[in-house]
């Protein structure tokens, strides 16, 4: 049985080895001239400057993601740096006892408790139960369903979730809780301050938060030294390994159907290429209303493209730098307020800046140099996207303006960084719907918010249309590249349930 997959990034990728293991006889068609959709790196000059993975869940060999990926590529042969600070935020309005404007969310969560509580004994409670969500969480990964799909599982995996009850349990007790609500709970004002910026200034659930404490404190939250492309292409070589084919500058305009059945697809080019069974692996929305022209949507497909029950996963304008010191005296990630805020061309208000300095991959830079990342999230991709469609002098203008205030704030605080820039590259928006196709340049699918207990709102098929399958980091709010596997494996069940 043939398969199309449209799209190369993680999702498809992972799709394709899960069923050429089957049996299945697979081919992707990309539209870019390499493998791994927004899990990308690129080189300039002497500098590799990654576009992604600042952790990837399951780089411990006892986790159940991570028995997934080795299905995928030989985990063990990847080196993976834990950091023990995830991130050092400076407060703007409020120290510590010691007169320290720092915060740091130390990943370890022994040494995160300890740090809290010598903050704000005052707040021991709070504090105290904040930490047990983290450790509920730690305890209970969930491998049935990370393992199998609800249809799949086994009575005894069912009974087997009593265990989960105290999950459950924390679930229920946290899901209204948001790091603003919890702040505040806080008496300490340094703390209080801490929680509200530790999505970068923006509300989210909680559990968004204490999830990757948990996975950090487990060390299964690592970064994999050699960066996104290297990841991507590992994946890339098993599934060629395994038989597949990748079609690169392949793009597809349409999926064709006959009599609501998907018999393949059309390329831009005109050529149209048949498949038993077609899968879109590329953005939700391309796919949903331009490849199949909106004809197979009921109310919930509609409403979800009105962005009334998810909003999109904020873009982002990447400034990365090649510099020819290490900067090692820093902290590698590290977040700071600016004197007066910043109004970026596209609207968005900026009151602080985050740099990420690579000085723990030595893969990225000559010895001696290094690689600086500044990434701002934006929730006007569309602006950058249809300025670069509309005056191109314009947007290269914008972008370079938007860049040297950034690294003027940066070199500001920690000084050196002007002078030493060897490479420079800025990525906006426009660039990760040029490269990836992802609508309004989403940098993770759909953006999970407060929004936790919905149902995923995106389903493996489309009403009324056979043959046809979706998978990507859009079939999970919240992204990522956990979403885009945990999607695929989850597809690659359905369809061999459906079609042996
Ligand atoms: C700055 C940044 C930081 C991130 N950090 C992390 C992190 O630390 N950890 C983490 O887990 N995730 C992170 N992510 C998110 C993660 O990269 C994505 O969620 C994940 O890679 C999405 O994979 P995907 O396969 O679902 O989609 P995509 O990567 O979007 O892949 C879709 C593929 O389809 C192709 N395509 C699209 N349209 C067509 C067409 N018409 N014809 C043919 N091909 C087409 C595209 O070229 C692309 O290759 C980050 C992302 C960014 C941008």
């Amino acid at each position: 049985m043939k398969i199309g997959i449209i799209g190369g990034g993680i999702s498809g990728l992972s799709l394709g080895c899960f069923l050429q293991t089957r049996g299945y006889d697979t081919e992707i068609f990309e539209s870019h001239s390499i493998a791994g959709g927004l899990c990308s790196s690129w080189r300039k000059g002497d500098f590799i400057f990654d576009g992604c993975l600042h952790w990837v869940l399951g780089s411990d060999s006892g986790s159940s993601f991570y028995k997934l990926w080795s299905e995928l590529l030989d985990m063990s042969s990847i080196e993976f740096v834990n950091h023990d600070i995830r991130v050092a935020i400076e407060l703007k309005d409020n120290t510590d006892k010691n007169g320290n404007k720092v915060f740091l969310l130390y990943t370890n969560i022994d040494k995160l408790e300890t740090y809290l509580l010598e903050i704000a004994p005052e707040d021991r409670a709070v504090i105290r139960s904040f930490v047990k969500l983290i450790r509920v969480m730690q305890k209970y990964e969930l491998p049935p369903m990370i393992d199998n799909i609800p249809r799949l599982q086994t009575l005894r995996d069912k009974m087997d979730m009593i265990k989960y009850l105290p999950f459950v349990f924390q679930f229920f007790r946290w899901k209204n809780e948001t790091n603003f609500s919890f702040a505040k709970k806080l008496k300490n004002p340094f703390l209080k301050e801490a929680f509200e910026l530790l999505f970068d200034g923006d509300e989210v659930n909680l559990m968004v938060m204490a999830m990757p404490l948990a996975f950090y404190d487990k060390k299964s939250a690592g970064y994999p030294v050699g960066g996104s492309a290297s990841f991507a292409r590992r994946i890339a070589d098993k599934y060629e390994d395994l038989g597949g084919k990748i079609h690169f500058n392949t793009q597809v305009d349409k999926i064709l159907v006959e009599n609501n059945i998907a018999k393949g697809v059309l390329l831009c080019d005109g050529t149209s290429l048949f498949s038993d069974i077609t899968v879109s692996a590329a953005d939700w929305h391309f796919t949903v209303f331009n490849a199949l022209e909106g004809k197979f949507v009921n109310r919930k497909i509609l409403e979800l493209a009105k962005l009334k029950k998810f909003e999109v996963f904020p873009s982002v304008m990447l400034v990365s730098l090649g510099v020819s010191r290490d900067f090692k005296e820093h902290q590698h990630f590290f977040r700071f307020p600016i004197e007066q805020d910043y109004t970026s061309p596209d609207g968005t208000l900026y009151n602080r800046v985050e740099a990420h300095i690579y000085h723990y991959d030595p893969s990225l830079a000559p010895e001696g140099k290094t690689v600086i990342a500044m990434s701002f999230y934006t929730k006007n991709g569309e602006f950058w996207i249809n300025l670069r469609n509309s005056n191109r002098e314009e947007y290269n203008k914008s972008k370079a303006l938007f860049a040297e205030t950034m690294v003027d704030f940066l070199d500001q605080k920690i000084g050196g960084v002007k002078d030493s820039i060897e490479e420079i590259d800025v990525s906006t928006p426009a660039t990760y719907q040029r490269y990836t196709g992802n609508w309004k340049g989403s940098v993770q699918g759909w953006f999970p918010g407060k929004n936790l207990l919905a149902s995923s709102p995106v389903s493996a098929t489309l009403p009324g249309l056979k043959n046809f399958y979706y998978t990507s980091h859009w079939s999970i709010p919240g992204g990522g590249l956990p979403s885009a596997l945990k999607s695929a494996h989850d597809l690659a069940q359905i369809i061999s349930l459906a079609h042996t």
